[in-house]
């Protein structure tokens, strides 16, 4: 059967992004989701997988299906002197940090020159485009148990 939300599907993934691997089911281990509430894939590959059948798929998610566009209003350069004294200041380093809104968000590092550190509170996958490779091993019914509970049992889900 196919992928569509209410079913359980098994699948195993690899996530690029200009070529490069930055995420990936563990190894030799499929992940199972129960496809509408998986929180476990990252962002773009649940709608990605609508239609598709078991065997090998490959996706390729736009940002504004995925993380979104890139802010550059998220983009702010703050002195070094705003950062406790011992806090490491190096690229891609990320903290928590508080939004104009007063929500905590994720920051990252993106450049460190003399006094000036440049902050970036985007999502760190925001604006780029999403390469899914993987193998859809099975896809079937979820069980009204698992529909209740909001996940996936059995062999790669949740076990409880
Ligand atoms: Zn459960």
């Amino acid at each position: 059967m196919e992928v569509r939300s209410g079913t359980v599907v098994s699948l195993e993934y690899v996530l690029r992004v200009d070529g490069r691997e930055i995420d990936s089911s563990p190894e030799g281990e499929p992940v199972a989701i129960l496809h509408g509430h998986a929180h476990v894939l990252p962002p773009g590959l649940q709608d990605a997988l609508v239609g598709h059948f078991p065997g090998p798929f490959r996706v390729v998610v736009p940002p504004e299906r995925a993380a979104g566009a890139h802010d550059p209003e998220k983009v702010t350069t703050v002195r070094r002197d705003d950062f406790p004294s011992d806090a490491a200041l190096e690229v891609d380093e990320e903290f928590y940090a508080r939004g104009k809104d007063g929500a905590v968000v994720t920051a990252r590092i993106t450049a460190v020159e003399g006094d000036r550190v440049t902050v970036d509170t985007n999502p760190g996958l925001a604006g780029m485009t999403l390469e899914y490779e993987g193998v859809i091993h099975h896809v079937r019914e979820a069980a009204p148990e698992e529909l209740d509970h909001g996940h996936a049992h059995g062999e790669g889900g949740v076990h409880h």
